[in-house]
């Protein structure tokens, strides 16, 4: 099959590869779309992501084959610009992009202006009857060449520049003269012949090569593996390279570059947003080294900017850019992430792509695009990533608190965040494994920063726009960002910044707000989300289309309220010992697990069934006419004991028994293995006083809020960490005696379920089985991923890194469930179970009933609920919807 698609000057395509992003990478394929379409793109071609793979497998040379289909595309961008490639009087230049199947945005390097050299470069300046153009062109290219292909560092090169500026007095670029760009270009080869011991190379098709070599081997860049291992991004996707003829910003006053989108990426606004340079190359506007101006005349008015918009310094370019913004938004039905450069007046396309957002943009772009009649509701909510809602959901800067505002950038990712300054990534990589919130400060950011990015809290560069990379990692990330803010400088030596008058020293606490660009010295107190508008219609519409219930991981009443806030449908999983830890009954507790016999226990029960009880009717109280799950106590009992000796001293004087006594019980109950030890229903088992006072609870506090209200509440009694029938029947019917018991007392009954957790191997392969009994399944996801890889989660930590790493796990199993493994468990247990009770309720309680593709595999599964954590309910509740659709 084809191995290079040209695209531009009025090429058909009749193969749908051409067009896959798969084949052609993301850049290429909607370069060819756009052309299709007849929107001025400057002719190219595009080599397949095949090719990379190939290449980068196979190692070595380029075969015969390709460099003949390369050499027949560059003939069609030849013929469609009437120039040739390494023509000394007339030079076609192009450029070389990377672009795989989604976009990683700085990842890969781009070379531009290739096909210069000191021959064309004349030539250049003849056609264009403008030589400080064309040499400001070589430059650009010598230096972007040795440092993406020859890898010659950067700085040399700049700081060449710097001190030619410096010896000419000149602030600026747009300073140098022809004269000067030429001797820079002289002093750029000296370095590249210094460094490398070999001439910058002249021969136009080994600058080619050169190129799509180097584009090809940055798929394997460190900076690449990095940004692929947070994105979950494939290994053994590629990159295409694409191939394009130039066109120029850089021709004086009536050329410019740009980068635009059809709608604000951080609010989701229906209004042009953008950024532009006039007289400028593309990189000038991420790079950040001029500060880009307001595309529109509304954005420059309301930042009170002075340097003319686009919409009024080149009204017709703008006037046909815009109409190139509705046409493809029709196009592509997305709001549109969009390159161009305009060329003498000229206007021509670089890139689109659907464009990042933030989470609270795209909910906005979604709910507007369903009522402007663009999308439909099934597509509003598969744009939204169930992910991206965390953004959402958490707190954000309370307006009234006081603050101590330092200074000012540009509102680049919204959210608010606080933490320790730190200078460096590493710093701040290190930082936050040892648990504090770091904010990462730097003059501009770089694809080299990434994983310190990754472990801020907040981001704050002195440099850059709103489409710089700080900005636009910061985005994908749910990081909030201020980008650019100017007065803002950095000592790396001293490690200090320097912001208005004020300094701050590294681990100073430093505070940003995201969505209006402020910072602020100290800590500012958050207030809690907003749950109506945008995100409220969106859900209405994830209900109606999902066919998964979503319950919540909650056992205290605040965390209840929260989670019914947020959506949940019920209680899938109680867990009582975390009311145990409680100050005010730890000591009945205790006194429970150190006691030497049965009597000794009762005693302490005694204590701690009023508090159980009242816990329990708070629950019911919130939750009424939903499902509550209660889980009996699973825990080991040693966890609930005392350490040090104080404490233990503490206790001996509550409970009247000897330190000495106490240490050794303590020293008995000591497990090698506690894990695999005794705990879940093995408690219940050998204790059934716990379990026994445990159920009263839950009995009692369901028969008093049921009458209190004169509404059903339904217990669902669930037994941990079974492995036999056996042990199901024998608590089951300690719980059935309770229920007699109370019921007699309490004068009334109600209906209640008693059902088990499948969380070990052997539950699940004996679910036929123990289905005679339970009456209900929920899938302890968390056991049963330790229990079926063997696999300790709270030791795991120490190589499971490295395991994800080296692509063992696609993902810590942990945190998505490890499908292909204990999927198959799940599946066949939920299988056995309905065949011999086909109404059992099945759910999934653990971690990854809040992970969107764990609980895509629920819903394949047939589960009847997923339950997760308060906060990750809505996620769930979307996530549960894309799964349905
Ligand atoms: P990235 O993926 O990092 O954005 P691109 O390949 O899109 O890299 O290119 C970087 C910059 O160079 C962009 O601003 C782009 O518009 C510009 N550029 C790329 N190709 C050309 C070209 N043929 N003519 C003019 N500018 C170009
Ligand atoms: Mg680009
Ligand atoms: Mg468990």
């Amino acid at each position: 099959s084809t191995q290079v698609y040209t695209f531009g000057g009025g090429v058909k395509h009749d193969d749908p590869r051409a067009k896959d992003k798969v084949i052609t990478g993301g850049k290429g394929a909607n370069l060819a779309e756009m052309a299709g379409i007849g929107l001025p793109v400057p002719p190219g071609f595009t080599i397949t992501t095949e090719q990379c793979v190939q290449y980068l497998a196979e190692g070595g040379d380029f075969s015969d084959a390709l460099r003949a289909d390369v050499a027949q595309a560059l003939t069609h961008i030849e013929k469609t610009v009437g120039k040739s490639f390494g023509d000394a009087a007339d030079p076609l230049l192009v450029s070389v992009r990377s672009g795989a199947r989604v976009s990683m945005p700085g990842m890969m390097d781009t070379v531009l202006n290739l096909g210069l050299n000191d021959e064309t470069v004349e030539g250049l300046a003849g056609t264009s009857g403008d030589d400080r153009f064309a040499w400001d062109s070589y430059r650009r290219f010598v230096q972007m060449y040795s440092d993406v292909v020859l890898g010659v560092e950067h700085h040399l090169f700049e700081e060449a520049l710097e001190i030619a500026k410096e010896d000419n007095g000149y602030l600026n670029d747009v300073e140098m003269t022809a004269d000067d760009w030429r001797k820079i270009v002289k002093e750029y080869k000296g370095i590249v012949d210094a460094e490398l011991g070999r001439p910058f190379p002249q021969d136009v098709t080994e600058q080619l090569w050169g190129a799509i070599r180097a584009v090809f081997d940055s798929w394997d860049s460190d900076r690449a593996k990095v940004y692929r291992r947070l994105n979950d991004i494939p290994g053994d996707w590629g990159t295409a390279v694409n191939v394009q003829a130039m066109v120029f910003g850089n021709m004086g006053d009536t050329s410019a570059t740009g980068v635009a989108f059809t709608r604000d990426p951080a609010t989701g606004e229906k209004a042009y947003y953008g950024e532009w340079l006039v007289n400028a190359q593309g990189e000038d506007v991420v790079a950040g080294i001029r500060t880009p101006q307001y595309l529109t005349k509304a954005a420059r008015e309301r930042a009170g900017a002075k340097p003319l918009s686009m919409e009024e310094a080149m009204p017709a370019a703008y006037g046909e850019l815009a109409a190139v913004f509705e046409l493809l938004e029709k196009h592509y039905t997305d709001m549109q992430d969009i390159e161009f450069t305009v060329q003498q007046g000229k206007l021509w396309m670089l890139q689109t792509r659907s464009g990042k957002r933030t989470a609270k943009a795209a909910l906005k772009m979604a709910v507007d695009m369903v009522e402007e009649g663009l999308i439909d509701e099934a597509t509003a909510i598969k744009r939204v990533d169930p992910m991206a809602l965390d953004q959402l959901l958490h707190p954000t800067l309370d307006p009234k608190a006081p603050r101590d505002i330092l200074g000012k950038g540009l509102p680049a990712s919204p959210g608010a965040a606080s933490g320790a300054i730190v200078f460096d990534a590493d710093t701040a990589e290190k930082r936050a494994d040892m648990g504090d919130a770091v904010i990462l400060v730097r003059v501009e950011t770089s694809p080299e920063d990434i994983h310190g990015m990754h472990a801020a809290k907040g981001i704050l560069t002195a440099r850059g726009g709103m489409t710089s990379h700080a900005a636009v990692v910061a985005r994908g990330m749910g990081r909030p960002c201020v980008s650019g803010a100017s007065g803002l400088s950095i000592d790396m030596k001293a490690r200090v910044m320097k912001i208005g008058k004020r300094e701050l020293k590294e681990g100073d606490i430093l505070t940003l707000d995201g969505a209006s660009g402020d910072i602020m010295a100290g800590e500012v107190p958050t207030i809690e989300p907003e749950l109506a508008g945008d995100f409220a219609t969106l859900m209405v519409w994830a209900d109606k289309h999902r066919r998964m219930k979503v319950r919540t991981n909650a056992e205290t009443p605040a965390d209840c309220k929260m989670a019914r806030q947020f959506g949940a449908e019920g209680i899938g999983l109680c867990r009582t010992e975390h009311m145990f830890f409680d100050a005010s009954r730890i000591s009945a507790v205790r006194q429970m697990i150190l006691a030497e016999d049965e009597a000794g226990r009762r005693t302490a029960l005694e204590k701690l069934l009023p508090e159980q009880r009242a816990d329990f009717a708070a629950i019911f109280e919130i939750m009424r006419g939903l499902p509550v799950t209660i889980r009996l106590l699973d825990p080991p009992l040693h966890e609930f004991l005392p350490h040090a000796d104080e404490e233990f001293a503490e206790l001996s004087d509550e409970i009247g028994i000897g330190v000495d006594t106490l240490k050794r019980r303590a020293g008995e109950l000591h497990e090698f293995n506690p894990m695999l030890g005794h705990r879940g229903c093995r408690l219940g088992i050998t204790f059934p006083e716990i379990y026994e006072m445990q159920a009263r609870a839950i009995f009692e506090a369901a028969c008093d809020v049921a009458k209190a209200h004169g509404e059903a509440i339904v217990p669902e009694i669930m037994i941990p960490l079974v492995a036999t029938k056996k042990e199901l029947e024998i608590l089951k019917a300690l719980v059935a005696r309770v229920a007699v018991q109370v019921f007699e007392e309490k004068g009334s009954t109600l209906e209640y379920m008693v059902g088990t957790m499948i969380e070990l191997p052997r539950a699940a392969l004996m679910a036929g089985e123990i289905a005679e009994v339970g009456e209900f399944f929920s899938f302890g996801t968390n056991d049963l991923t330790q229990t079926t890889l063997g696999l300790s989660r709270d030791d795991a930590g120490k190589f499971l890194p490295v395991y994800v790493q080296q692509g063992i796990f696609a993902r810590d199993p942990f945190v998505s469930l490890d499908v292909d493994g204990v999927g198959q468990l799940v599946s066949l247990a939920a299988e056995r179970g309905r065949v011999t009770r086909p109404d059992i309720k099945l759910g999934i309680c653990g971690e990854h009933g809040g992970d969107p593709a764990s609980i895509a595999f629920c819903e394949k599964t047939g589960l009847d609920y997923v339950s997760a954590s308060p906060f990750r309910v809505p996620i769930a509740r979307l996530a549960a919807a894309q799964a349905a659709l």
